[in-house]
């Protein structure tokens, strides 16, 4: 029922999730019968409102706000904020609807949501991103709460956010509650949160290698991306002994076959929030090409030659003809830090080339799945050592890779984790949602 142009990414998310699930209603119907399909494809609540602020210039600006909570089949709605001008209702419907499968394949008990503003915090002074997050907490806070709905960081959103807004939740409702996830340490956060969901997709890469036969160390590595995902993506890639050689934001992408600096690279993201051109100011060895110079047909950073691939900027980032050139360039493996960075042509020929291919709803899931571990720790007034975390990080990864991998096995394409990630997802919400009736 494809009856609105702008929800073109919601139907690419769900297209390839009901694509996958012919096996499985064609093994089992009762989930036919049970009409899990047109239950599942319709959020169970969608809030839109209006938020105004007032700028640095006293000029009342208005943004549209959003949150969908999707499904609560396996727990509270979880799912993060974004705040980009591209934001729609159409994305952040697509957002929740993957949050859903990626939740339940955690194994924690969270229901799938997302939300988001067409607020662009670029440029924007420390004043107006305050003004703006308690202007959107104002009217979100009546639809959320700790075993309700608990939004965290995406796209624009970090801990400086996450701190305007709760501060406004605790305002307005005198709660100093687990309402948010991705909070500051000092106040009530989970000690690696932050690195969670870059950390989690290198070891989901590392499961698949694994599972190959093969090791991360000395593989030279493309990232995409120049934020929280990113960077820590990089970082643990370095732990592990291997080579991340680029990185990229929205206006071009940096080439360093030294190796990408990742302390310059946080100083020029986190710190400083300014282009990476600025990134030639320290070592002018590097290369970087502007957007303007990117291929019609896609994107400069996946043009390269390496081992590894991680994707973890946004989505349709990496299109058929980048598939093509990864291929070509000798790519094996490629794990998605980023919600759907791979257009549906170029999953195509990840899946016929038969590469470790961990698509972004298994590969990124260490992030929310750290920021349930965060709900954990604030309810039972907890706080948890990182090594305790991040070995729990480091299971759940394994476990989602295992899951992932036995129920492709079971279906009988046993290199196909997508088949494997959206039906093992699939089944946990369904079978909850059988079981609790028609609700
Ligand atoms: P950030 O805002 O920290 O970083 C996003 C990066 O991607 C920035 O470098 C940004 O460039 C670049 N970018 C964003 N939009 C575009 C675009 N349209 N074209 C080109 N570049 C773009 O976000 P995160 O790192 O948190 O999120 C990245 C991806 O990971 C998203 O798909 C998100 O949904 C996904 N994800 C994030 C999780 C998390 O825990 N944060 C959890 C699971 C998935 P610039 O610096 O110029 O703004």
């Amino acid at each position: 029922r494809k009856s609105s142009p702008a929800q073109t990414e919601f139907y690419q998310a769900a297209e390839e999730v009901l694509e996958c699930l012919r096996p499985l209603f064609e093994r089992y119907p009762e989930y036919l019968e049970h009409s899990i399909i047109e239950r599942i494809v319709e959020p169970e609540r969608q809030i839109m409102f209006r938020i105004c602020w007032v700028d640095d210039k006293g000029t009342v600006q208005v943004n549209k706000g959003y949150r969908v909570q999707f499904n609560s089949a396996l727990g509270p709605y979880k799912g993060g904020l974004r705040f980009h001008p591209s934001v729609t209702s159409g994305t952040i419907k697509f957002l929740g609807f993957e949050q859903i499968f990626k939740n339940a394949l955690t194994g924690l008990p969270i229901g799938g949501g997302k939300g988001g503003s067409d607020f662009n915090p670029k440029g924007k002074s420390d004043g107006e991103i305050m003004r703006f997050c308690q202007a959107f907490m104002s009217e979100l806070y009546r639809h959320i709460g700790p075993n309700t709905d608990v939004p965290a960081g995406d796209i624009g959103v970090g801990k400086r956010e996450i701190g305007y807004l709760f501060g406004q939740y605790k305002r307005i409702t005198g709660l100093y509650e687990g309402v948010l996830t991705g909070k500051g340490l000092d106040w009530g956060g989970s000690i690696g949160r932050k690195e969670a969901t870059g950390y989690g997709a290198v070891y989901f890469a590392q499961n698949m290698l694994k599972a190959r036969g093969q090791e991360i160390s000395n593989k030279t590595c493309l990232i995409s991306g120049a934020g929280n995902v990113a960077i820590y993506t990089i970082e643990k890639l370095y732990e592990l002994g291997a080579k991340p050689i680029t990185c990229s934001d929205s206006s071009g992408t940096i080439v360093d076959e030294n190796g990408i600096d990742l302390d310059l690279l946080k100083e020029l993201k986190e710190t400083r929030r300014v282009s990476l051109k600025h990134y030639l100011e320290k070592h002018t060895q590097a290369n970087y090409i502007p957007n303007s110079e990117y291929p019609d047909d896609g994107h400069s950073v996946w043009r390269l030659k390496a081992d590894l691939a991680f994707p973890c900027a946004t989505q349709n980032e990496l299109t058929g003809a980048d598939a093509d050139a990864l291929l070509e360039n000798g790519i094996y493996c490629i794990s998605e830090g980023a919600n759907m960075p791979s257009t549906a042509d170029a999953v195509d020929k990840f899946l016929v080339a038969k590469i470790a291919y961990g698509p972004g709803k298994a590969a990124n899931a260490g992030g929310v799945a750290t920021s349930q571990l965060e709900m954990a720790q604030n309810s039972s007034m907890e706080k948890w050592s990182l090594d305790k975390v991040d070995s729990k990080l480091k299971a759940i990864m394994e476990n989602i890779h295992t899951q992932c991998a036995e129920t492709a096995e079971e279906f009988g394409e046993p290199t196909n984790l997508v088949l494997g990630a959206n039906i093992a997802g699939f089944r946990k919400v369904a079978n909850a949602m059988i079981e609790q009736g028609v609700t």
